[in-house]
Order: structure tokens, then sequence, then C-alpha cells
């Protein structure tokens, strides 16, 4: 009998805010048995290249982005989210324009919860987070990291939950794109736009079903159902209004390498959901045998 494909579709490395190289990433999802790998750091594409250069040839790998996204209610309300871009032109312009813009408000945004958290006494510096992001764009596992380093929690966990979360008095918002543009500008580039963890509740509100509803109608094609995040409830709504919307249903582990406890393959895609995706049309292809 065939072993069942293993079909990880949203993962991340040090090319954003992971601790694995884009090919130690790819190489612990071979040595996991992942058949089909995403690798979707955030507001960048800089890990695609080594990330394809370390492939087995067994392996296909999707290459995409998480975007940093936000809805504004018309009462104003704010509510952070995030849209998985897959296979989309990296040298199209306005979505290009738009990943640098993300880049340049998180290390404004990083700098300043640097700054906050130092006044206030804690043992955090500029330089020592700016070591940990390296070029890439900077998060706040970055922050997470440092404050680890330096002793004041005992893990990244922590310092989210004490230090680091939009409940704490440091928080620092990042100017982030709004989720309806966002899609347009990912189909416009020719990609396939995915709502990440979109009940993911512990990290703060969600929108309502009518929001995505709206985001369906703005072009989105997937919904992630099946995410660490999301508990057994969470599962059920989400596939049931991907049923709905006429959304496909996806899953993926969001592996963070040693910035979070998830393993690759945490939570996984079906073979058909793939193939839907996939099979629209998109300007990238997979690279791979499948
Ligand atoms: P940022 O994009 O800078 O606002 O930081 C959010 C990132 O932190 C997301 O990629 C999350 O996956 C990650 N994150 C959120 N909560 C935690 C946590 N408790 N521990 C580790 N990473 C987290
Ligand atoms: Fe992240
Ligand atoms: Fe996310
Ligand atoms: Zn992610």
């Amino acid at each position: 009998m065939m072993e069942p494909m293993l079909i990880d579709l949203h993962t991340h490395s040090n090319a954003s805010d992971g601790t694995d190289t884009p090919a130690e990433l790819v190489a612990a999802a071979g040595a996991r048995g992942i058949d089909v790998l995403a690798i979707t750091d955030h507001d960048t594409t800089a890990g695609w290249t080594p990330a394809l250069a370390a492939r087995p040839t067994a392996m296909t790998i999707i290459r995409g982005t998480e975007f940093s996204c936000v809805h504004v209610s018309p009462e104003g309300r704010r509510i952070s989210l995030h849209l998985l871009g897959y296979l989309y032109d990296p040298a199209n312009a306005a979505l290009r324009d738009e990943r640098l813009r993300l880049r340049e408000s998180r290390l404004v945004r990083g700098r300043q919860m640097v700054e906050n958290m130092a006044a206030d006494g804690v043992d955090i510096s500029w330089p020592q987070v700016q070591a940990l992001a390296g070029d890439g764009p900077v998060g706040r596992p970055h922050l997470g990291r440092a404050l680890v380093d330096s002793g004041v929690v005992p893990d990244v966990n922590t310092a989210f939950r004490d230090l680091l979360s939009s409940r704490q008095p440091y928080y620092v918002r990042k100017i982030d794109t709004d989720v309806f543009t966002a899609i347009r500008l990912v189909r416009a580039a020719g990609g396939l736009p995915v709502f990440a963890h979109p009940l993911a509740r512990r990290r703060g509100p969600v929108v309502s079903d009518e929001v995505i509803a709206d985001m369906a109608a703005a072009g989105l094609v997937g919904l992630e159902v099946d995410h660490p995040d999301h508990d057994a409830d969470d599962r059920v709504h989400a596939a049931a209004l991907a049923s709905a919307l006429g959304l496909v249903a996806t899953g993926s582990s969001d592996y963070h390498g040693t910035n979070k406890t998830t393993p690759l393959a945490a939570a996984t895609t079906t073979v058909s959901s793939y193939e839907a995706l996939v099979a629209l049309p998109s300007f990238l292809a997979p690279v791979g045998p499948r």
C-alpha cells in the first residue's frame, strides 16, 4: 500500500522569524517524510531560492509568503490577520513594493518596542535583536529570543505572554496591509491567497464569518482549517465555512523551528485539497514531482 502523502503548506525559516535556515527547513521536512512543503516566511521571498536549492528530488516545494494584514471594521476596530500568498510572481512591482513597506514597518516597530522595554528597565537592546534577525524582517519572536538570551524570560512563549503580546503596554502596531488590498495584490500577481489561522483567538481578536465571506468574494481561494492554534470546534467551524464559501480547506503546522514548540506536519493538508489548490491557475508552478 502507498504511504499517505504528507503535505505541510505553511512553514517559516530564518529568512523571517523561524530558526532553521531554508536548507535546514527543507532537510527537516525531508527527515519528517514530508512530500509537499510550502515555505511561507513573513513579508519576504528571500528563503525561496535556498529552499529550492536544497530540495530533495522526491519533494515538492511551494513558494509562498505570509503577508501581515489588517481588517478595519466600519466602526474603526482593527483586527490583525495573516494572508498566505502562494505561487505569485515575485517580480510583480505592486506586491514587491508592499513587501518592502511591510518589512520597513517591522523595523520601525521592532525598534520602538525595544525602546519601550529598555526605558522600563527590561534588559534588551536593538543591536541584539538586529543580530538575531539579520537581513530578514524583524518579528516579535526575535525580540522574544533576545529576552531569553538576556535571561529576562525562560522561553519565547513566556516572552509573548508577559511582554510582547498586543495586550502588553510595550506593544506597538505595525502598519499592515488592508486584507482586501492584499487579496487583490496577490491575485493580480498571479498568486493564490489563503487566509491563515482564521480562528486563532489566542493571538487576539479574529474577524467574523461575514468578513471571511467578503474576503471570498474579493478573491480568496482557501482557508487554513487545520492549524495548531485551532481547537477541534474551530476546525469543524472553519471546515463548514470553507465548504459553504467554496474555499479550499488547507492544513499546516506553521512551523517556526525552536521559536515555537510546534513540529513540522503538526497539521497537514489532504491530497484532494492540495490538488484543488494547485489546479487553480497561478504564475509559478510547484517545483517537484507533484
Ligand atoms: P509579529 O509578526 O512580529 O507581530 O509576530 C508574530 C509572530 O509571532 C507570528 O509569526 C507568530 O507565529 C509568532 N508567535 C505568536 N505567539 C507566539 C508564541 N506564544 N510563541 C512563539 N511565537 C509566537
Ligand atoms: Fe511568525
Ligand atoms: Fe501567521
Ligand atoms: Zn506563519
